[in-house]
């Protein structure tokens, strides 16, 4: 089995971690830059997150045959101050053109207040004007819908957008196919608990077939499970699912999607 992780917070995960998921068969994770467990003071905190991101994470997996590509961002959980997004927004351009940069992400909203959607729109506004791929976060729980509407209304209203550079995460039951309608991509977290289990993505993907849909660990600093992506591969595999067919959402479609920005090559 060979598969990409397309989002995992690697910064947070140790070694064993890279090592486990090399041995799983996966041939390249992909790091949305987002909130790192605690508020940062300042930009300069950004700064070297972003480095971290670009710079040391790539050698880390290195180490164990894996190529690390990642997005840059001011997460919406550090974007009420408006001011200090801007100074980071203003960062961004000077590490775009770093070779494993992939584009803008995770933006989005989390507890969809008025600062989060202005900031949100100044990051859409830096991806349009780059021309870079959109990784989106959607909130949590009772905040999803509204907050899924609400960033698709965003990007929608903005010719420039094209859906298909866009990818929507976290998607649920009720806000996959919404997605999909407007020809953006879906993305399904697999978290032991919340957000979509194995056996509720492997139902999604039965109900709304399989394209356009990825699946991810989003491992980070909390509970999560760096090896959920694989394991959703073999549930679907014991539910019948045939060979080929899972190697598209694992591999295949994460590979379609990420290979419209020129940074995102595989290993030989
Ligand atoms: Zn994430």
């Amino acid at each position: 089995m060979r598969y990409i992780e397309p989002h995992a917070h690697m910064v947070s995960r140790t070694t064993d971690d890279y090592e486990r998921m090399a041995l799983a068969g996966c041939e390249a994770v992909c790091e949305p830059a987002f909130w790192a467990g605690f508020d940062r003071s300042s930009a300069a905190g950004f700064h070297d997150y972003f480095c971290q991101l670009t710079e040391h994470e790539p050698k880390r997996a290195a180490k164990f045959g894996l190529k690390h590509f990642c997005w840059l961002c001011i997460n919406s959980k550090e974007a009420e101050d408006v001011k200090l997004a801007a100074e980071v927004i203003a960062m961004i351009p000077q590490f775009i053109g770093r070779e494993n940069v992939l584009g803008i992400g995770e933006i989005g909203l989390n507890k969809n207040s008025r600062n989060e959607l202005r900031v949100l729109e100044m990051q859409v506004e830096l991806a349009a004007k780059y021309d870079q791929l959109i990784l989106v976060h959607t909130p949590h729980l009772e905040d999803k819908l509204k907050g899924t509407k609400l960033i698709l209304d965003v990007l929608k209203n903005d010719r420039r957008i094209r859906p298909e550079h866009v990818i929507i995460d976290h998607v649920e039951e009720h806000t996959v196919e919404m997605v999909l309608d407007c020809g953006m991509w879906a993305g399904m977290t697999l978290y032991p608990e919340t957000k979509c289990t194995p056996a509720r993505a492997i139902d999604i993907l039965e109900t709304y077939g399989s394209e356009n849909i990825w699946m991810n660990s989003a491992c980070d600093w909390g509970v999560s499970d760096p090896l959920a992506v694989p394991k959703t591969a073999l549930e679907m595999k014991k539910r019948g699912h045939r060979t080929h067919a899972i190697e598209k959402v694992i591999f295949a479609n994460p590979r379609q999607f990420l290979s419209q920005s020129t940074h995102f090559k595989l290993g030989k």
